[in-house]
């Protein structure tokens, strides 16, 4: 089968032809239909310092995916042939404190779908059924193919009641664009979305972002006495990594405030923590989704009428795989799909 491979220790990916995987016992075989691209599979194409020390070659890269059962293991048995499934990139031990007692997204020894083992990219994959996510409902075949960073939208913005609460969001990448669309549907009031890219910041208006802010120009104080906020954001989604976007967010966040930490800081750095204790802020960090009650979010908020649409803006053939990793590195839209079977 053919399969974007890390073949070699070097920046790029390969399209190259690898044995079809084997279905053990209590995994099913998945002929993939889309992937989506995430800043992970960036990361291990340029081969950046990350990749280095989290990557063994060669490796079928890719997480983010929608196929069809097209066979399963031994013991499996509430999946068929034939079911349209996405799936869980995170693969946890079974064994922990945490996996014994259900809460799977919290794993001590959780591998990474196409970072520590064979991934997506290719045009079929075995997993685990326990990691298959069967999509009872019809879903847009592209949206399902992007249910991993939906799932983290999804875990970040239901980590604090919304309804009727004012959220800053910092970052309008594509998690930003869809926590932007989740928290507006779930019932926010403001849902004021923060960037520096402005055809970024047209799309969190297109989402339903309430006020969509360019924080190189305009700053989010002054967002605040436009919308008429006297006492600053309910909560607050960190969805950038961006050291200045966290601190900003702490200034502006009401007393008794909530962040969700989705972003990923490169590296240490110093936040006004005498205002974090004396504003009694609550910061939590988010990994990954919960598995499968973020899922059954996911499904249901698109049953509900969510419209994620104009998050994806990139659709590519696989052997254009070259093109859509440029586009998604560009960071100027949404979301970038491979076809696997165009
Ligand atoms: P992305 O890099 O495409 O988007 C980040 C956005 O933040 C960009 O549009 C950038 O212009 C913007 N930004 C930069 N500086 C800013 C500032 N000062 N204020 C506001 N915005 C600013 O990322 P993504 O794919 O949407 O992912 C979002 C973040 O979540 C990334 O940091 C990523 O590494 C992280 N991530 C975490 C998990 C997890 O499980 N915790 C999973 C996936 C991604
Ligand atoms: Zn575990």
């Amino acid at each position: 089968m053919k399969a974007l491979v890390k073949d070699k220790a070097e920046p790029g990916l390969w399209l190259r032809d690898v044995p079809e995987p084997a279905v053990g016992p209590g995994e099913v075989l998945v002929r993939v239909l889309r992937t989506g691209i995430c800043g992970t599979d960036l990361h291990i194409r340029s081969w950046d310092g990350w990749a280095q020390q989290a990557v063994r070659t060669p490796l079928v890269v890719g997480h983010e995916f929608v196929g069809d059962v097209v066979e399963v293991g031994r013991d499996v048995t509430e999946i068929a042939v034939g079911d349209r499934v996405s799936g869980e990139g995170h693969l946890v031990c079974g064994k922990c404190r945490n996996c014994l007692a259900g809460r799977r997204h919290l794993c001590r020894a959780t591998v990474g779908l196409g970072v520590g083992r064979d991934g997506a990219f290719a045009e079929y994959l075995a997993l685990p059924a326990s990691n298959v996510w069967v999509h009872r409902v019809e879903v847009d075949v592209d949206v399902a193919a992007i249910f991993d960073p939906f799932g983290n939208a999804v875990h970040t913005a239901l980590s604090f009641p919304l309804v009727g609460e004012d959220v800053l969001i910092t970052g309008a990448g594509p998690i930003g664009l869809m926590a932007a669309a989740v928290a507006k549907h779930a019932g926010a009031r403001h849902v004021v979305v923060t960037d520096v890219n402005e055809q970024r910041l047209a799309l969190a208006r297109k989402v339903g972002a309430t006020v969509a802010l360019n924080v190189a120009h305009t700053s989010i104080e002054d967002a605040q006495r436009e919308l008429g906020l006297r006492e600053g954001f309910d909560v607050g989604l960190e969805m950038s990594g961006n050291p200045e976007a966290l601190r900003g967010m702490i200034a502006n966040l009401t007393h008794g405030g909530k962040i969700a930490m989705l972003g990923l800081p490169s590296q240490e750095f110093a936040v006004d923590w005498a205002r974090i204790v004396m504003s009694m802020i609550t910061i939590k960090g988010i990994y990954g989704r919960e598995m499968f009650e973020t899922w059954y979010a996911m499904s249901v908020l698109l049953e509900g009428g969510l419209d994620l649409a104009p998050v994806i803006t990139g659709r590519y053939s696989h052997l254009d795989f070259e093109a859509a990793f440029d586009d998604a590195a560009r960071g100027h839209g949404g979301k970038v799909i491979l076809d696997w079977a165009a």
